[in-house]
């Protein structure tokens, strides 16, 4: 850079100031965002593909930034993940899940399954599992209600600790769903091996699912995750063509912006007094 000239170089050395300075007030007020419950979890739907019937919501955080916007996982998550604030942010998200579920059940409302998204960041955390269970435990929620969406690359490490963490949440009757299934390394191997629930297939296969390769990959993961009796679920879907598709071949459960988008909790709760989505 200092090659191009020394107007260039000044004009680099600022910008940097001004990201590094953006980048530190994200991160000191994401810092107490936690303890002054500025996320907020919004819910998208996940109904069957056949019968239109609501099956589950995917839990997707917002931060509510005190300055008035609405900011998305995408831009303090990887932050979060990087400076280690993820392990707060998933207890926040995962006891915001546990409780939505006991107030839906107080308030005599027919509950579906929560999942959660789960970075891998929060694995190196010895305590990872016994704090999820007790969670579950404080707030007296039915475990099978639950379900962690983990990216598939973590499958692959295959590391002992790991697989026990697994089994031993897999035992509290937690569901495990491998999410952006597709975009990774694993192999339906390694699903066997963790015995997961759900695969959900990535929405750039979701995008390009009428294309001839990817139909035939699509059709491949069906027919092959069925066999190991685990459910397949299509997320991104936004277009009829792309549900037709999907459920003519199969494909258990869909999830995308045609069917909804994710809501705050308080439109959610239509969803739920009326669960079958025209
Ligand atoms: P993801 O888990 O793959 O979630 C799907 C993302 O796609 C969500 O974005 C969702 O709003 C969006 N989406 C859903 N349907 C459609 C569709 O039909 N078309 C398109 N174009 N997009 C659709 P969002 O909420 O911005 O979340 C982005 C990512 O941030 C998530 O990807 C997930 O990796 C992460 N994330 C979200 N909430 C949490 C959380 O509570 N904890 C953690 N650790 N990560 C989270
Ligand atoms: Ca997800
Ligand atoms: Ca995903
Ligand atoms: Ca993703």
């Amino acid at each position: 850079i200092k090659e191009k000239g020394k107007n260039n170089y000044k004009f680099y050395n600022q910008s940097m100031t001004e990201d590094a300075y953006k980048s530190y007030s994200l991160e000191r007020d994401l810092r107490k965002a936690v303890d002054r419950n500025e996320f907020e979890m919004y819910y998208q739907a996940k109904i069957n593909a056949k019968t239109n019937g609501l099956v589950g919501a995917e839990a997707l955080i917002r931060w509510n930034h005190p300055n008035g916007n609405r900011i998305f996982p995408g831009d303090f998550i990887p932050l979060a993940e990087e400076n280690g604030m993820i392990f707060a942010i998933t207890i926040w998200t995962f006891r915001a899940a546990c409780e939505q579920l006991k107030r839906w059940e107080k308030g005599g409302l027919t509950t579906v399954p929560i999942s959660v998204n789960i970075s891998p960041e929060i694995f190196d955390r010895q305590d990872w599992v016994e704090t999820l269970l007790q969670i579950m435990d404080e707030t007296n929620v039915d475990p099978g209600l639950l379900e962690l969406e983990i990216t598939e690359g973590v499958l692959i490490q295959n590391d002992e600790t790991f697989i026990t963490s697994i089994e031993t949440l897999k035992q509290s009757g937690i569901k495990i769903s491998i999410d952006d299934f597709g975009t990774g390394y694993s192999s339906l191997l390694y699903l066997k091996k963790f015995k997961v629930d759900t695969i959900k297939i990535d929405q750039s296969f979701t995008r390009e699912l009428l294309n001839n390769d990817v139909s035939l990959i699509l059709k491949a993961i069906i027919r092959l995750a069925h066999e190991l009796d685990m459910t397949v679920i299509a997320e991104g879907v936004e277009t009829a063509e792309q549900a037709t598709y999907l459920r003519q071949n199969e494909c258990d459960q869909i999830q995308g912006y045609l069917i909804s988008k994710p809501i705050p909790v308080g439109e959610f709760v239509q969803l739920l007094e009326n669960p079958v989505i025209q």
